[in-house]
């Protein structure tokens, strides 16, 4: 397989993270023989300090050539007295668009080795791997006519959609459900919204095309509490943006730490990867950055970019495997020591040591795969 993947390591912590994310891919190319090219590309702050532009012509243009985008973190204090159009996270927002990706994937995962890092008890998290399917490019944050009338004191936004939006995204959702545990919940407000109403009949609608696969409603209010109460109920959870955009936040704290999400953003001219968190200045240069969240976003990349499902779950897997062995960065160091029972059950590492650690347990589980396919 040859892939050609853009690297946005951008600020802060970015550049830490992604370099163990990209490490990553390079072994899964050595162990698979594939031909991985990387090319490395300013965004953000370090690319208005070398261009002036937080989103130089150079990037967009390399980026649209690429067969994926990998994504680190920008934002730099350093520029925080430039307008808003002309700051690092300008550019992150200019290349989202600029790609055109319509539906944004976020896993919600509760890792056995975390449970004492969430907030909720153990017992509510155990077994929850959620999926968010969030459409990106329309409802309220798009909408118009949008206003703040200054002079009568009103402001107004628009929730719209399309019946073809709102199918788009929902055939993502069933196609990814239909390779994971076949259910879809649908999240809207169709008891008081008629664009919900549209979304719920056209939800309905496609879910006839997948047969094999569940379909249920939930309002988003009842939702909110759901997620919380038994968030093992859920598979595949469909929604629009404004809707997804704080219940992929809620959902976050099941896993307990901002270091650890990934997400996606597929659908557009070139599938976009980020980790959730941002460039952390309060912890960059410091090796205490968590890397997992940029490892398990370069997984995201091999399943939804290159159709390599075994190895994304290789790396998916090397990363329990390292939680479980009792590794961790400082961020999601606390807490479990007081579930272990015993506080030498943890050893604290580096960005770079997790990194190596995950390289390590990835060799091994791709070994044992080719030995017992050579059996
Ligand atoms: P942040 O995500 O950078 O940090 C929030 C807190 O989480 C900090 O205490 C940080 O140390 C910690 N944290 C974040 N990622 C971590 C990791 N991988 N390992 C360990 N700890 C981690 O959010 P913020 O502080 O609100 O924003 C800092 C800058 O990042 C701002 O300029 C903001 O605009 C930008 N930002 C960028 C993105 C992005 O690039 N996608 C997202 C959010 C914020």
């Amino acid at each position: 397989m040859r892939l050609k993947i853009a690297i946005l390591a951008g600020d802060g912590i970015g550049p830490e993270v992604t370099n163990e994310a990209v490490n990553i891919l390079r072994a899964v190319a050595e162990f698979g023989g594939h031909d991985f090219s990387f090319v490395p590309l300013l965004l953000g702050g370090v690319a208005i300090t070398a261009t002036g532009s937080p989103l130089p012509t150079a990037t967009l243009d390399a980026c649209l050539e690429s067969d994926a985008v990998l994504l680190g973190a920008v934002g730099d204090k350093k520029f925080d007295a430039l307008s808003p159009d002309k700051r690092p996270e300008a550019g992150l927002l200019q290349i989202r668009h600029a790609l055109g990706g319509f539906a944004n994937l976020r896993p919600s995962i509760a890792y056995p080795a975390l449970s004492a890092n969430s907030p909720l008890r153990p017992e509510v998290t155990e077994g929850a791997d959620i999926l968010f399917v969030r459409e990106l490019l329309g409802g309220l944050y798009f909408g118009s006519p949008r206003e703040w009338n200054k002079s009568t004191g009103e402001a107004w936004n628009t929730m719209r959609y399309t019946r073809a939006e709102v199918a788009r995204v929902a055939r993502v959702a069933f196609e990814l459900a239909s390779k994971r545990r076949r259910k879809v919940t649908s999240v809207d407000k169709a008891n008081v919204l008629e664009v919900s109403q549209l979304w719920r009949a056209t939800v309905t609608e496609v879910a006839r095309d997948y047969p094999s696969v569940t379909l249920e409603h939930q309002l988003v209010d009842s939702m909110a509490m759901h997620l919380m109460n038994i968030p093992r109920n859920f598979d595949v959870v469909l929604t629009e943006n404004l809707f997804g955009d704080i219940l992929s936040d809620e959902a976050s704290i099941i896993t307990g730490s901002l270091g650890m999400l990934p997400s996606a953003t597929i659908g557009g001219a070139v599938n976009l990867y980020e980790p959730v968190h941002g460039s952390a200045p309060d912890i960059a240069g410091t090796g205490k950055a968590n890397p997992l969240g940029a490892i398990l976003t370069a997984a995201m990349l091999l399943r939804h970019s290159a159709n390599l499902e075994e190895d994304a779950a290789a790396i998916e897997s090397a990363v329990r495997t390292v939680l479980a062995g009792g590794h961790r960065t400082a961020d999601i160091a606390r807490g479990n020591a007081a579930a272990a029972g015993n506080a030498s059950a943890q050893h604290l590492v580096s960005t770079t040591e997790m990194g190596k650690l995950v390289h390590q347990a990835l060799a091994q589980s791709i070994d044992q795969r080719q030995s017992m396919h050579a059996v």
